[in-house]
């Protein structure tokens, strides 16, 4: 499952406005991709546009790079839009639940602590004191003297009161009533770049590509990423698959392991093994950087997988051309 996720991601990263996203994210241009509201065009994603050109292609751009899982994203707002006109010059109305109309009164439930007497707050207002109506003692601080406990509203059009409104929707366009069961909603999302996607990038651009060119330079025909069928017909990846010069056209496969840790685990070497036992190439190297595990290193010696060791990036082709050498 996995693989089949990271190949799409490879698939992507060859698009050019891609790469172009991934820059801005990976120089810290932008952290977060938040959408901007404007009142004519709604949200939309100016840097996005940048790069595609045009506001209505950025979307799908966008979707296209969420479903292939180099970004992710996060609920940033729902816009409603009128289910008669697609307005969404779209407002709340708090209505009566009895009767539906919207021509309410809110006020502020007041509790006197000493007393215990609550009440709407205009029914303590003296002038600019609040003075309760039962103990005629004045209420002078704030979760002291007395609380606020809630809400209380009444209708101006039947009288009744309730603590709870029910919302509807009025749209300002073609003046239509509408509940939220109509109503039209769209979710809209802040976008970042998913940690897999950095990692894979950083590998990619910054250690696959310098190795590429050495052995373009060595004269081999190099693909990157690689995909190769095996003998069982299963399609496998390599980072790298280089073919030599000459009738018989030797294939070697690279894999490039990296971590943060101190060293990498054999779990590289297992699936680099699970590959060319299928696919059967002359010869594969797995880079790790910046070293490989005691254990990854004897079961590489025992699969006939060539380690090369990198400190940094900047070793790599230094110390991948001292072992092809040999
Ligand atoms: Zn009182
Ligand atoms: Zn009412
Ligand atoms: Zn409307």
């Amino acid at each position: 499952m996995l693989k089949t996720d990271k190949t799409e991601r490879l698939e992507l990263y060859k698009d050019r406005n891609t790469q172009a996203l991934i820059s801005k994210f990976l120089s810290g241009e932008i952290s977060e991709l938040e959408p901007v509201y404007d009142p004519k065009q709604g949200y939309h994603y100016p840097p996005v546009e940048s790069i595609v050109g045009d506001a209505s292609d950025a979307e799908a751009f966008l979707k296209k790079l969420y479903d292939g899982g180099v970004l992710e994203r996060r609920l940033y707002d729902k816009i409603v839009y009128c289910p008669k006109c697609d307005s969404v010059n779209v407002s709340v109305h708090y209505c009566c639940p009895y009767c539906r109309s919207f021509a309410i009164q809110r006020s502020a439930l007041i509790e006197h602590v000493k007393c215990g007497y609550m009440d709407v707050e205009e029914n303590f207002r003296k002038g600019n004191k609040l003075v309760c109506p039962k103990c005629r003692e004045e209420l002078r601080k704030l979760d002291v003297d007395y609380r606020k406990a809630g809400v209380w509203c009444a209708c101006k059009d039947c009288g009744k009161s309730f603590d709870i409104p029910v919302a509807t929707h009025f749209c300002r366009v073609c003046h239509a009533n509408f509940t939220f069961e109509d109503a039209v909603i769209r979710d809209i999302y802040a976008y970042s770049l998913r940690k897999e996607a950095k990692e894979e990038v950083a590998t990619g651009w910054v250690i696959i590509a310098p190795i590429r060119d050495f052995l373009e330079e060595n004269g081999f025909e190099v693909e990157s990423p690689a995909f190769m069928k095996g003998k069982s017909g299963a399609n496998h990846m390599f980072d790298i698959a280089a073919y030599g010069e000459g009738a018989k056209r030797k294939v070697t496969v690279i894999d490039v392991a990296t971590t943060v840790e101190a060293v990498v685990s054999e779990q590289p070497v297992i699936a680099l093994f699970a590959k060319i036992f299928d696919v059967t190439p002359d010869s594969a190297y797995l880079i790790a950087i910046p070293a490989i595990s005691e254990n990854g290193r004897k079961m590489a010696e025992l699969y006939n997988i060539q380690v090369v060791e990198a400190k940094s990036q900047k070793e790599v082709v230094r110390a991948l051309k001292e072992r092809m050498k040999g």
